[in-house]
């Protein structure tokens, strides 16, 4: 009954998968904390006419995918950088040429839609040991990378105009957030595939905030979290006939509905310590000018619930009242 799983394409397919679920989150938790889950789904949607272009020309698939997917990335980061309110629709255009280029190049090659199809659902018998060591190598980088950087990314991608006081070249370390993001995009197509790949970039990471505390925590678990849903959605499909890049996304979900409770459970806890944790950080309270009056419900100011206290928004500042003081925000 294991005979299967250690047939030749499963040997492959589970390699590349679990390249795929360890590459994936550790970009994803940058994206997340960017507030850019879809990013990963809109580079997805470019990188179709990147693996259109190599079924026309002939060439290697993967190798058009990269270099379509970093330029994708790379457009994107330009388009985010000078547009604002725009940004939004350009992205969205650019999204749909993607999809429609590729659809449009895919039927000039003679080749139609189902040509396409393995990239986009993802397969596992179109595996070939290329691909595998392709897929570890790209993987073996973005996680290098994601792992080694992890200080400058997460301050460029938590907060990017502090970062850039700080002197940080933000500009620099976005675009590779995004490159990584596209050959994470490319790691994951033949196993997840183009249209699912968002979902492994999103879905362990956040599984693990629920338990996590802080960013590092939270990019391990995460990494975990998408090798195991890699890895056991592989692993179904070799009895279930079923596509695995909807195999592993669905077996990731069920992980998440699954720890959901034991999540909320956790935060509960937390909440409970703050007042504790608070008192450890004495910096934060101050008295910066005189209150004519102490704020409460009905004072005039506008309140804001905070955690486990209310804030009073004044002079353009939050104060929240706790005990004889103000906590300063
Ligand atoms: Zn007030
Ligand atoms: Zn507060
Ligand atoms: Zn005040």
């Amino acid at each position: 009954m294991f005979d299967i799983l250690f047939s030749d394409f499963m040997v492959r397919a589970l390699l590349a998968g679990a390249a795929t679920g360890l590459a994936a989150p550790a970009v994803g938790t940058y994206l997340v904390q960017r507030r850019l889950s879809l990013l990963g789904d809109g580079i997805g949607h470019i990188t179709v006419t990147g693996v259109a272009l190599g079924l026309l020309t002939g060439a290697s698939p993967t190798a058009t995918a990269v270099g379509v997917a970093i330029l994708g990335a790379l457009v994107i980061e330009l388009i985010r950088a000078t547009g604002k309110a725009s940004g939004d629709v350009a992205l969205a255009l650019l999204f749909y040429g993607g999809i429609a280029g590729g659809l449009m190049i895919v039927s000039f090659a003679g080749q139609g839609a189902f040509a396409l199809q393995s990239y986009l659902f993802g397969s596992i018998v179109s595996i070939s040991d290329a691909d595998v060591w392709v897929s570890i190598a790209l993987a073996a980088v973005v996680i290098t990378l994601s792992v080694a950087l992890r200080p400058q990314l997460f301050a460029v991608a938590n907060d990017e105009d502090h970062a850039r006081t700080t002197g940080l070249r933000a500009g620099y370390y976005n675009v590779l957030i995004s490159v990584l993001a596209a050959v994470s995009v490319s790691v994951a197509m033949r196993t997840v595939g183009l249209l699912l790949v968002s979902a492994l970039m999103v879905i362990p990471v956040a599984t693990a905030q629920q338990f996590a505390k802080g960013f590092r925590a939270t990019m391990f678990a995460a990494m975990g979290a998408g090798l195991l849903a890699a890895v056991v959605g592989i692993t179904t499909t070799a009895y279930v006939d079923a596509p695995p890049g909807a195999t592993i996304v669905l077996v990731s979900l069920l992980g998440f509905a699954v720890t959901a409770p034991v999540g909320v459970l956790v935060q509960r806890r937390r909440q409970a310590r703050v007042p504790f944790e608070m008192a450890e950080e004495p910096e934060q309270q101050r008295v910066l000018e005189p209150h004519r009056h102490q704020h409460g419900p009905g004072c005039g100011h506008v309140a804001v619930e905070h955690g486990d206290h209310v804030d009073y928004i004044h002079n353009g500042h939050r104060h929240a009242v706790h005990g004889g003081h103000y906590d300063e925000h």
